[in-house]
């Protein structure tokens, strides 16, 4: 993991061959979906586990790189041995919010390390004539401007919904340092945008792409994370 050179709070993943040979499979526009979700092992013995999907071990690495930057505190434990162990506890509270639909892919990551974390939602919607995003539904825990809040969206392309959602978060008492939001490909249009209006909300992101196309899609990208995943388009 690494702070991007153009961003302070923007860390990236460590661009190792097993993270370019997973993003290799889901870019991989060649790839049926059953192949992205079901034969998704790479080489065999790479996890043991043998059941994630790809996108969904990229979710978890993004995840727990997430969790790395909750405070912590000094914990000291005793082990079987009898022996002290120095280690730490999470302090706070975490609460995870996801911008639909996209965002709900990466709910079950978030599970999977905090089993029963509380999950908000939050719709935006681009207004067909002004292009703006438009805030739909919100469901967030009600206490949430006491927690850390892991904001969940994959893909971060003009940062517009981004942008729409921790306006909606920071409304509700949320400071910018208590805001994670996690991504699995940002734009560098995207970074720029977030961070330029919120300098201490920290973004971390699986890989940071080379800008966006004239639709405003992330290029080289993977199109639509939400059809994708989901499986809605054919
Ligand atoms: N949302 C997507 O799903 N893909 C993009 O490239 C940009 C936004």
């Amino acid at each position: 993991m690494s702070a991007s050179d153009n961003h302070k709070n923007v860390y990236v993943l460590n661009q190792t061959n097993q993270l370019k040979g997973l993003f290799t499979i889901i870019r991989d526009r060649t790839k049926p979906r059953v192949s992205i979700y079901l034969d998704a092992e790479l080489s065999s013995d790479t996890y043991s586990g043998n059941d994630y999907a790809v996108n969904d071990t990229i979710i978890r690495l993004i995840v727990e790189e997430g969790l790395n930057h909750l405070p912590v505190s000094p914990a000291q434990v005793t082990t079987a041995q009898n022996v002290k162990f120095d280690g730490v506890v999470f302090d706070g509270r975490i609460c995870g919010v996801s911008i639909m639909r996209a965002g709900e892919s990466m709910e079950q990551g978030l599970r999977d390390c905090c089993r029963s974390v509380r999950i908000g939602k939050i719709l935006i919607q681009r207004d067909e004539e002004s292009q703006e995003p438009v805030l739909h539904y919100k469901k967030l825990p009600e206490d949430i401007a006491d927690r850390y809040v892991l904001l969940l969206d994959p893909m971060l392309a003009t940062g517009g919904s981004a942008m729409c959602a921790m306006d909606v978060l920071i409304g509700m008492g949320c400071k910018q340092e208590q805001i994670i939001f996690l991504n699995v490909i940002a734009s560098p249009e995207g970074l720029y945008n977030v961070h330029q209006r919120f300098p201490k909300i920290r973004i971390v992101t699986a890989v940071v792409d080379e800008g966006l196309d004239s639709k405003g899609y992330i290029t080289p990208g993977l199109g639509d994370f939400g059809d994708i995943y989901f499986g809605t388009k054919a």
